[in-house]
Order: C-alpha cells, then structure tokens, then sequence
C-alpha cells in the first residue's frame, strides 16, 4: 500500500491533491492474489485521482475486520449519479463521456476491480452521491480465498 501510494504521488502532487495512506493492524502476511489486489487498488486509486479536482482529498484506509481485509479508496470529487453506480463496473462504461474524454480512459478500470474482488469471494462496495464525493470498498474475506 505504501509503495502505491508513493507511485501516485507525483499524479496527485501534480493537482495539489492531499494523499493520505491509513493502515492500522494489518496482518504481516495475507494469503490474496497480490498482483491482482494491487492492479483493484491502483485502479481506484487512479480514478479518485483522475475525477477528483485540484486541491481534493483522496484517502486509502485499509484495516481487517472480522477477517475481512477492506481496503476503502475515498475522495471529495464530483460524486457519481445513482443512475449511473450499477453500470460503471461494466467493460467500457463510462459516466459522462463527454467529461470522461478530458481526462481519457478506457472504461475497463472497475470491471478489473469487480473482477479482482469476485476471485476472492469479496465484493466492491460503492458509495457516492453527486457532489459529496466518492467511496470505494474493496472487501476481500481472508478465509474463503483459495
Ligand atoms: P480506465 O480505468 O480504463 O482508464 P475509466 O477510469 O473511465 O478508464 P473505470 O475506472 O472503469 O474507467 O471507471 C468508469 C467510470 O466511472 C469513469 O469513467 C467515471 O465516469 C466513473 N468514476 C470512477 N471512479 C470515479 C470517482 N472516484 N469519482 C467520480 N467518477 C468516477
Ligand atoms: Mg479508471
């Protein structure tokens, strides 16, 4: 987690974004799909990034909680429409295509997380209302992995 977070760090210093990183009491060792779980954080990351204004605040907090690792991806940006929160974990969907081409992208990001989750019998979490930001819940059951 650390070193993602220094990886983004020039992304969010570029917008004069506030970065904070939370880790309390995590276990030394997790028996998770590294790569993957680090491709789902990455990709969260990039986003809270990527939509959130100059001058926002993105948060990671990653803690385990009856042996379920959450790793919460949370920012202060533009929100995402409830209409829209179903469909953004689809390949390729993306919110407003026309604000979504300014910052580009392809739309795979999320369907990457859905995916990493759904391998380790967790889920994605979402919760976002317009204007009051966005967060992002990745949960992975640490006993069900296998
Ligand atoms: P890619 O990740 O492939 O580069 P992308 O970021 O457009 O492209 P996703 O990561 O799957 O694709 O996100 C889908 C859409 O969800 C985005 O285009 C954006 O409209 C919306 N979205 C995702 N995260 C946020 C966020 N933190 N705040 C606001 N909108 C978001
Ligand atoms: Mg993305």
């Amino acid at each position: 987690l650390e070193s993602i977070c220094t990886s983004f760090r020039e992304l969010s210093d570029d917008k004069h974004q506030t970065l904070r990183l939370d880790h309390e009491a995590l276990p030394s060792r997790l028996s998770v799909d590294a790569a993957l779980l680090e491709q789902a954080i990455k990709n969260l990351l990039d986003n809270a990034i990527k939509y959130t204004p100059e001058g926002g605040t993105v948060a990671v907090e990653a803690r385990v909680v009856e042996r379920t690792l959450t790793i919460d991806v949370s920012d202060d940006g533009p929100g995402i429409p409830l209409e829209h929160q179903q469909r953004i974990f689809e390949r390729f969907y993306r919110v407003d295509s026309a604000r979504s081409r300014a910052v580009g992208g392809t739309g795979l990001g999320l369907a990457i997380v859905k995916h990493a989750a759904a391998l380790h019998g967790g889920q994605v979490v979402l919760e976002s209302r317009p204007g009051a930001g966005t967060r992002f819940s990745l949960r992975i059951p640490l006993e069900e992995w296998r």
